[in-house]
């Protein structure tokens, strides 16, 4: 049993949370790639960056690696949703394996301005995280036209002459915020420069990311469900740190530590594109129980995407065991 507040505690669910479009979709090419195709079934990186899943999926007989040398030829591999570059693809190709990719659609908008302005021989700022998975893909659409931007500093770094053609572009789980703050500076840098028709950063990543900055005013402490490595479940932490909330990004109940909560009274509980539902749900049981906290939910937007399975998987049918 956990220590008694003094006060009752509430927990304010945010909404929209947790899954994305994107991530439902890779999830559930995955899922039917298995069933459709046996195991094992390759992923080419983790399918979504989330420990619980990847754990769940490594039990069902896929196999995460790093490099198409670890594939065998002829077995069936599948992109995550983070996205590849054409060599990745390519290789894919020569190994002769059966690809199918479950990029999001929002990720391949990025990949298809990336090409469009290199064609139309720009240069690209690509506002994003070093090292990231879906850095590295766009950034392999047109490795000699893209520049990777981090932070306003590497701005200051950038030199081009007033007529040179310019244009940005960013990772789709920004924060909202930074990336409107690089992109300003960026504008007052370089005035000519231009940007995507229609901002990169998803509906996903914006939507949860709104959520807790208004429930933030109510908070004494945010938990945010989420994998470490996971950028837009790392935005949500910072973002409620930034508005002077406690916050921590856990991947599930068991890191929950009973001294977070002492003299807490409104915990808002969120969670990244990539973390399950049930993973939130724990976290509200172990809550309840231990701190006789109460339940509200809050929905600041409600949310109707869905994107359609990969086209190499359209047509199978998949039992939801
Ligand atoms: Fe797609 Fe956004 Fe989800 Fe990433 S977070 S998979 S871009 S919907």
């Amino acid at each position: 049993p956990g220590k008694e507040p003094c006060t009752a505690m509430r927990i304010i669910l945010a909404a929209p949370r947790g899954f994305c479009a994107g991530v439902n979709m890779a999830i559930e090419s995955l899922d039917l790639a298995i069933q459709a195709f046996g195991t094992p079934v390759y992923v080419y990186h983790e399918i979504v960056h989330n420990k619980y899943v990847v754990e769940t999926f490594r039990d069902k007989g896929a196999v995460f690696v790093n490099h198409l040398e670890d594939v065998p030829t002829g077995s069936t591999l599948l992109f995550s949703a983070h996205g590849v570059s054409p060599a990745i693809r390519q290789l894919a190709k020569d190994r002769q394996l059966r690809a199918i990719d479950a990029t999001c659609p929002l990720v391949t908008k990025v990949h298809l301005e990336a090409i469009r302005f290199a064609k139309e021989e720009y240069t690209i700022f690509l506002i994003g995280h070093e090292g990231h998975d879906e850095v590295i893909g766009t950034m392999g659409e047109a490795p000699a036209a893209i520049i990777l931007v981090e932070t306003e500093e590497d701005i200051n770094a950038l030199n081009f002459p007033d007529d040179a053609k310019l244009a940005y572009l960013t990772q789709t789980t920004l924060s909202v915020d930074d990336a409107n703050r690089i992109i300003r500076c960026l504008k007052a840098r370089f005035p000519q420069i231009i940007g995507p028709p229609k901002e990169d950063i998803c509906y996903a990543t914006t939507n949860r990311q709104e959520a807790v900055r208004t429930l933030a005013a109510e908070a004494d402490l945010v938990l945010v469900l989420g994998s470490q490595n996971s950028s837009n479940s790392q935005r949500l932490r910072e973002l409620a740190t930034e508005h002077g909330v406690k916050a921590y990004l856990i991947d599930g109940q068991a890191d929950v530590d009973d001294a977070w909560f002492e003299g807490v009274e409104n915990v808002v509980i969120t969670a990244g594109a990539s973390a399950p539902e049930s993973v939130v749900q724990e976290c509200v049981e172990y809550l309840r129980e231990h701190f006789q906290a109460t339940v509200e939910v809050r929905t600041l937007r409600l949310e109707d995407v869905h994107f359609p399975l990969p086209r190499e998987l359209r047509g199978l049918s998949i039992s939801k065991a």
